[in-house]
């Protein structure tokens, strides 16, 4: 009888993509009652095994070669229009082919958690005050309750509803006096599908204004983009200059062009530098925009993706993963930043949000606009053969002057000081003028080492192949790479010697030499041991910004988008820590946050001064980034790369093998290598290894590796995809990682 159902004319099949390792979509039979909003893009809920899983429907067809007994039927049609369109189906089809995924994992990683399952929206209560509530009301409750007059104070500050949880939890009450308030008729509640975002929730908007005229290079950049714009069709812009030359001024007046021609934006920026500030920016000159970025909830996360969808809501602001915004008709996509390792996305699938902006711009017939002070050597390499074009702000805004950088051989101060002579007097100085300054390193904790000064034993993780750092804080040595905390050991654990001793120096150690050498100055420090929760970090900002720090200590937290006018002497406490890693990209991560944090000084109208200490003054990263000059240290750069095969002239895939029996990540890294070697053509693609990845444990687990290194020809990867396509579905509790044009080989 069934048979019957699927020969007749109505019979439907749709290809589900469900987010399973397995690389293949799966046909189910659906019913007459449920074909009404069967489509491309829709979610279902269908029997898989013996459970249920929500799927993404990505074909519907009116016949299946397979035999009936084989196709299930789905349980349920999800959605009344699709949720994911056409466009996003066909990127995350790519995204799974390049990144070695399957298509319903790309999907995952797409949509929004809370469309992954099925069930109910969740509501949130807002607050806001009620018509007619004022200074009178306000008046009343002063003197009278403290917690009330606080609680309508901030209401009446803000421009709109705010989530009750969060101004109970900011302002530190229990609902007890929000609920007086709702009492007495002065605050009204309200259900409401989740959607406010938490970014706007209490912070100020930072705006600025629109300048009336563009500067001689700015108006060339926009024009450039604005005729391919008119003209519908791709490109992709590099977009070069320094902090402050001006490049957020040519994001915002590409994006109106896009908003005028009916299109919408996607700005992509690190996560890091998804500040109030900046969305501020995009909210002054567009109204609302979608901020999209990790700490939204579900709930918040789904309402943005609808409103983004029907087309209410046009510009998106968000950290990586907003790339995949639905925007309908999207116009304009820029990545600010473009360089920043952090749009790289760690685990599956490892997509890199600038790469595939650039794919999604050409499949959408929009334009990219990448922008950095230093650009990835890779996008600067397509600018230079001509494939992106190259668009360079000069000059800072208003000519100010880029601040002077002095290097200090730290080999030649007496006495090993952490703080050199030249950066203690101009710390000083910018003291006795009331200015700020800056104080970076990109290490947290009081000291990163802690050896044996007899047997020269360093102590190191039992479960990592780390060394423990000790944080003065809690007085305990952490390990950086499991975070598993411990009291220091008080004598050797190899030769049993007593007092271990703390070798270099962490930001912990930094802020305490600091508060010896300045005691009157008024310190603090930012790294992920004192910002646990975002409003830390904002807070601390805040209070910069209002001048209640002086000195501001931190690790690559602040090296970016900080934009205070005070801030006059910048010191990187050791520029040497990232140079000597096993990294292809050291020498480029480098000079990128030496460019980053000399960009912190000298914003406004005082002159800025940097100093950047080092052991190694002649390095090259170190000489260019002095001298403000990327140009010099790309194309030296770009020479040795190009002699190693290095991307941009090479590319890379790396497999990482990770388990805890060595024995078994041995093996099984020689027999993905023998298989790999059977299917390649080693004079198009090398392999190097398998061998000992840099951190050879972590958590207890073995790791090894192995790189493929080949020129342009995806043939060859393409055949290597397949290869350890097939090596993960069969990988059993072996973990099998695959990283497609890696960022980095830790
Ligand atoms: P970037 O993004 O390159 O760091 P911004 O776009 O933030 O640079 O510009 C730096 C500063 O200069 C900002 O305060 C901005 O308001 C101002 N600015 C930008 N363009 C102009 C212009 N054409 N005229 C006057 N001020 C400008
Ligand atoms: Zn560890």
């Amino acid at each position: 009888m069934n048979a019957e159902l699927f020969e007749s004319e109505e019979s439907l099949f749709v290809e589900v993509a469900l987010a399973k390792p397995m690389r293949t979509e799966f046909t189910y039979a659906v019913d007459p009652t449920l074909r009404r909003g069967v489509q491309p893009g829709s979610r279902v809920s269908v029997p898989f095994a013996r459970g249920r899983e929500v799927g993404v429907v990505v074909a519907v067809h009116d016949h299946t070669d397979l035999p009936p007994s084989k196709v299930r039927r789905i349980f349920e049609v999800l959605d009344d229009e699709p949720v994911v369109g056409p466009e996003l189906l066909g990127l995350t089809r790519w995204l799974a082919s390049y990144y070695v995924c399957s298509w319903g994992e790309a999907l995952a990683a797409v949509l929004p958690a809370a469309l992954k399952r099925e069930g109910h929206r969740r509501k949130v209560r807002m607050v806001e005050v009620m018509p007619g509530t004022g200074a009178e009301q306000l008046e009343q409750l002063e003197d009278k309750s403290e917690k009330q007059f606080r609680l309508l104070r901030t209401l009446m500050q803000a421009s709109g509803p705010l989530l009750r949880a969060e101004v109970l939890k900011r302002l530190g009450l229990s609902p007890s006096p929000l609920d007086s308030l709702i009492r007495r008729g002065w605050v009204q509640q309200t259900e409401v599908e989740a959607d406010l975002d938490p970014l706007t929730a209490l912070s100020e908007v930072s705006g600025r204004e629109r300048p009336e005229a563009l500067s001689a290079d700015q108006a060339v950049a926009l024009e450039a983009i604005e005729t391919r714009l008119a003209a519908h069709s791709f490109g992709c812009f590099l977009l070069h200059g320094v902090t402050g030359s001006g490049k957020t001024e040519v994001y915002l007046r590409a994006i109106e062009r896009a908003l005028a021609l009916g299109r919408g934006a996607i700005v992509l920026v690190p996560e890091i530098a998804l500040t109030p500030q900046t969305v501020g920016w995009f909210r002054s000159r567009f109204g609302h925009v979608a901020v999209m970025h990790s700490r939204l909830t579900d709930p918040q996360r789904l309402a943005m993706w609808r409103r983004v969808q029907s087309g209410e809501l046009r510009v998106v602001v968000g950290a990586r993963s907003a790339i995949f915004a639905p925007v309908p008709n999207l116009g304009v996509i820029v990545v600010d930043e473009e360089h920043e390792p952090s749009f790289k996305q760690g685990s599956n699938p490892r997509y890199h949000a600038r790469d595939v902006a650039v794919v999604r711009a050409q499949r959408e017939q929009a334009i990219c606009i990448l922008g950095s002070a230093t650009p990835s050597l890779e996008s600067y390499e397509n600018a230079r053969q001509g494939r992106y074009e190259l668009l360079a702000l000069t000059s800072r805004v208003r000519d100010l002057a880029m601040p002077e950088i002095s290097i200090v051989d730290m080999r030649h101060e007496k006495g090993q000081p952490m703080i050199s002579r030249v950066l203690a007097t101009f710390l000083s100085e910018a003291l006795a003028r009331k200015e700020q300054a800056i104080l970076f390193l990109n290490r947290r904790g009081f000291s990163p080492t802690l050896w044996c000064s007899e047997c020269f034993h360093v102590v190191r993780c039992a479960q990592c192949d780390m060394a423990m750092t000790f944080h003065r804080r809690n007085g305990r040595i952490a390990c950086h790479a499991c975070c598993e905390e411990l009291r220091p050991p008080t004598a050797c654990p190899t030769c049993s010697a007593p007092g271990l001793r703390f070798l270099g120096q962490g930001s912990e150690k930094v802020e305490d030499v600091l508060v010896k050498s300045f005691p009157g100055a008024r310190i603090a420090r930012m790294d992920s041991d004192t910002m646990l929760r975002r409003e830390d970090y904002e807070e601390t900002l805040d209070a910069f910004g209002r001048g209640d720090i002086d000195l501001l200590v931190g690790t690559q937290m602040i090296a970016k988008g900080l934009d205070f006018p005070r801030v006059t002497v910048v010191g990187v406490i050791s520029a040497d820590g990232g140079l000597h890693l096993p990294d292809l990209r050291a020498s480029e991560r480098t000079f990128q946050l030496l460019a980053q944090v000399s960009g912190r000084a000298g914003r406004a109208d005082l002159p800025g001064r940097i100093v950047i200490q080092t052991h190694a003054p002649e390095h090259a990263a170190i000489l260019h980034a002095a001298r403000h000059d990327y140009t010099a240290f790309a194309d030296e750069e770009l020479l040795q790369r190009r002699e190693l095969g290095y991307p941009p002239y090479g590319r890379l895939l790396r497999v990482l093998i990770e388990d805890a029996d060595l024995e078994l990540v041995q093996s099984t890294a020689n027999e993905l290598t023998a298989a790999l070697a059977a299917h390649l053509d080693p004079a198009q693609i090398s392999i190097l290894g398998p061998s000992e990845a840099p951190m050879a444990m972590v958590r207890g687990r073995h790791r090894m590796h192995i790189l493929l290194k080949g020129s342009g020809d995806t043939s060859q990867f393409q055949i290597a995809r397949n290869v350890l396509a097939q090596a993960m579905e069969a990988k059993g509790r072996l973990r099998i990682v695959v990283d497609v044009d890696p960022v980095q080989m830790l």
